[in-house]
């Protein structure tokens, strides 16, 4: 599809099927576009309307805005969440009436430039309430746009945000921008919707690649997943001859806070330390096969170690530590790998496995 024949079938729809009676389009004004665009980031339409009118009702001005007393205006927000939110337009409300005599300017770069105005939002105040030839990418017209396009990549990424921009320039008509941008956000929020798309009723699903391709849901691609970083530990698990591990309780803060845990060392040369400290005599060892563990923000290589240990005393394990009973366990928080590793200990001892 060309640009003319994109933005002429969506335009087409917006007739027959476009959003007409939201409040924020009735006595179009940039202030209460601006407000309901700051309204609708990261809240359903349906939830904005009472607070929307509640919102135009106290303060129906850019002046009134700017003149309300900050716990006014949160009050006003308060339930919408996003505090920020209406914090920034609070400060950007006094930016217009200090720095613009109370007009809101009239240029993308000029708008995006107040406090809690991005490109996509200035775009919207501008086409919406302007006219102004601007395009917009808010998260709904960036999923139409990059299904459109079959668009490779995390929108996230500076390098494909910029070619989504460009698209999204290229196919804003010269001619009713503001009901353009309108069906553009509501083809996202009603058709092309993130897990059904509604293809079947989409204007533009003879041009669209993603539909093409029967690959909708693919795109847009989700953000690549970072390699964690790797850290690694040797844990000693010190078999007695009742065949019991000795295992202690990590601190209730921090990783697999209060759970039971086999200690951890650099290497087995620190071995010696934590013997004496449990009076006992090192006998046979052997490896028992290497685990990795991930967290949400590393990853954990674990060298395991079975080693069979006499006590030279009498002494118990106490405190934070105690000798785990492999054949009756005690019913203990264990963390994950821990579980694992006392499993194939166990294994090991009961084939016999001399350490
Ligand atoms: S055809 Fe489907 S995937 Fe493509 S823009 Fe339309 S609704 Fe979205």
């Amino acid at each position: 599809m060309s640009p003319e024949q994109f933005n002429g079938a969506v335009l087409a729809w917006y007739d027959l099927h476009g959003r007409k009676d939201l409040p924020w389009q009735q006595g179009i004004t940039p202030y209460r576009v601006w407000v309901s665009e700051i309204m609708l980031q990261q809240t359903q339409v349906s939830t904005v309307l009472g607070y929307f009118d509640r919102f135009m009702e106290a303060l129906p001005t850019v002046q009134a805005l700017a003149e309300a007393p900050e716990d006014e205006v949160l009050h006003l927000w308060t339930g919408l969440g996003y505090y920020t939110r209406a914090r920034n337009l609070h400060k950007a409300a006094k930016t217009v009436v200090e720095q613009h005599g109370g007009e809101f300017p009239r240029s993308v770069e000029q708008l995006a430039e107040l406090p809690g105005i991005g490109r996509s939002t200035a775009g919207a105040i501008a086409s919406l309430s302007m006219g102004l030839r601007a395009p917009i990418l808010d998260g709904n017209v960036k999923r139409v746009l990059a299904r459109y396009k079959a668009q490779h990549g995390h929108p996230g990424e500076p390098k494909i945000a910029d070619q989504l921009w460009q698209l999204a320039e290229q196919l804003t008509p010269h001619q009713r921008v503001n009901n353009y941008t309108q069906a553009m956000m509501d083809l996202g929020a009603t058709l092309c919707t993130r897990s059904k798309p509604s293809c079947l009723l989409c204007p533009v699903r003879d041009g669209c690649r993603a539909h093409l391709l029967g690959r909708e849901t693919d795109f847009p691609e989700s953000k690549p997943r970072k390699a964690l970083p790797q850290k690694r530990t040797l844990m000693p698990l010190l078999a007695n001859h009742e065949g019991a591990i000795l295992l202690y309780r990590r601190p209730s803060a921090g990783l697999w806070g209060g759970l039971w845990s086999l200690p951890e060392l650099d290497d087995l040369d620190g071995l010696e330390p934590l013997v004496s400290q449990h009076a006992l005599r090192v006998g046979e060892r052997h490896e028992l096969g290497g685990l990795t563990h991930t967290f949400s923000h590393f990853q954990l290589a674990i060298e395991p170690w079975l080693i069979r240990v006499d006590q030279a005393g009498h002494v118990m394990a106490e405190g934070d530590w105690l000798w785990y009973n492999l054949a009756s366990p005690p019913r203990l928080g264990l963390a994950a790998p821990v579980k694992k590793l006392l499993k194939r200990a166990a294994e090991a001892l009961n084939a016999g496995e001399q350490p």
